[in-house]
């Protein structure tokens, strides 16, 4: 579980991005963060796995205050998935893919079999551990790039907009696809869109933030739907 306890950010230049947020997002669901741009959803994001660091309130991963907990540790347990796949250009798809591994300290075989396990998982041939990213599709990369987040295994996914920057039926695939894959894996997702059906589709429960980063509405699907 990630609650979000009277969280603010407020950026040096004076911007609040995020005001007072009050949130639960449970294990072993999806919980979507959607609205408009600029309303804080990257933020939030990022002050998880601090990337961000909160000006105010706390955030508890478990019965941890993650301000507490040392960094590093802290993000070993959190897969980190973006919009446009961030992949190491100069690395192999497997190495890539087995970068927390191998940061981790297993050995290479290890972290290779793993890696050739995940290009699988999501629904990659194995003859792309040897290509380069450059050598992928857009759609494709994304996939790596959620194979290498879940490499080590990690209880909490963060999503900010992983499928977002892809062709309307390749993210039909993918969002089909990672629904598949959740359901066999239960991680605790944390998964930022600005596509209001990508959000219903996709989400257990659904955050609805406005610009100011105040939570407008927390519900499951069906209730969104209904307003
Ligand atoms: P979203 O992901 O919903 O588009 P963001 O979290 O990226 O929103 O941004 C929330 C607000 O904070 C916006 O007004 C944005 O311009 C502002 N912001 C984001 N990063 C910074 C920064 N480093 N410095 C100042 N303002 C920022
Ligand atoms: P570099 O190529 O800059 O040396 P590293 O191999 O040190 O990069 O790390 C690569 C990336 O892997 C980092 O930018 C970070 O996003 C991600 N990363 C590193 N450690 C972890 C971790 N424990 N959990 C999740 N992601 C991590």
């Amino acid at each position: 579980m990630i609650r979000f306890d009277s969280v603010t950010k407020t950026y040096p230049d004076g911007t609040v991005a995020v005001g007072g947020l009050d949130m639960v997002a449970p294990t072993g669901k999806i919980t979507v963060l959607v609205g408009p741009s600029g309303c804080g959803k990257t933020t939030s994001l990022r002050m998880i796995n601090r990337m961000i660091e909160p000006t105010a309130g706390r955030i508890w991963a478990d019965d941890r205050d993650t301000a507490t907990m040392d960094a590093a540790e802290l993000r070993r347990g959190i897969g980190y998935v973006i919009q446009h796949a961030g992949l190491f250009p100069h690395r192999t798809i497997a190495a890539n893919i087995a970068t927390v591994p191998l940061l981790l300290g297993w050995d290479k075989k290890k972290a290779r079999a793993r890696s050739l396990e995940l290009l699988e998982r999501v629904g990659l041939p194995l003859s792309f551990a040897n290509r380069y990213p450059s050598q992928l599709s857009g759609g494709q990369q994304q996939r790596v790039g959620v194979a290498r987040a879940l490499a080590a295994d990690p209880p909490v996914m963060l999503m900010d907009e992983p499928f977002s920057a892809v062709d309307p039926v390749v993210r039909e695939q993918l969002q089909d696809e990672f629904l598949r894959l959740q359901s066999e894996l239960g991680k605790t997702i944390i998964f930022v869109t600005h596509d209001i059906d990508e959000a219903i589709k996709l989400g257990d429960q659904i955050a609805v933030l406005r610009v100011g980063g105040k939570l407008a509405q927390l519900s499951d699907p069906a209730h969104l739907l209904a307003h």
